[in-house]
């Protein structure tokens, strides 16, 4: 077995325990695909639902995302379990609003899918639509969600991204074949 297929099958197995560990948190990729769908459906009318997860689906199997998520989950459950050090302990599971990590952690999420990924996180880290706002609201101390929602926005503002690039070269495409 050469290394790159080695590489891949980790990356399916990790991809496994990804989706295994969001729903623990109460996190599903549905919850996610829901809120890719309403950052596209502006820009494509006919867009369904099942693209989204698929989409979905496929940033949850890149390796840089996965390493995100797997670091993010963690803090947020030490966080929970009291098992960080303070100064950090207070502050993550405190939610503290200046702390600022689980924001950039996020963005090296969406940062694979280019500039249209950043606005995409930037609009949702706003408005906080479905399962984001819910997480939001039940970071207290006892439930640590300091770092899964942004982690939640990205995977989403980055599936949205990547569907506007395939429908994007598709029309790219449609140009092409009517000039011919
Ligand atoms: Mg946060």
């Amino acid at each position: 077995m050469d290394h790159e297929t080695r590489n891949r099958m980790n990356d399916e197995k990790k991809y496994v325990v990804i989706v295994d560990r969001l729903e623990r948190r109460g996190v599903t990729e549905l919850d996610i695909a829901d809120i890719t769908y309403h950052l596209q459906i502006k820009y494509i009318p006919d867009l369904e639902m099942d693209v989204c997860l698929d989409h979905v689906k496929r940033v949850l199997k890149k390796r840089e995302v996965q390493n995100a998520i797997l670091t993010g989950l963690e803090l947020d459950i030490l966080a929970e379990k009291g098992m960080l050090s303070e100064p950090l302990q207070t502050i993550i599971a405190s939610d503290y609003g200046l702390y600022g990590i689980d924001e950039i952690l996020a963005l090296s999420i969406v940062n694979v899918y280019g500039s249209i990924g950043s606005t995409n996180f930037g609009y949702v880290d706003k408005v906080k639509p479905g399962i984001m706002g819910e997480l939001d609201d039940k970071t207290n101390g006892t439930v640590v969600n300091t770092f899964l929602d942004d982690i939640v926005g990205a995977i989403a503002a980055a599936a949205a991204s990547s569907i506007a690039h395939k429908y994007a070269d598709a029309d790219f495409d449609t140009e092409l074949y009517k000039k011919q």
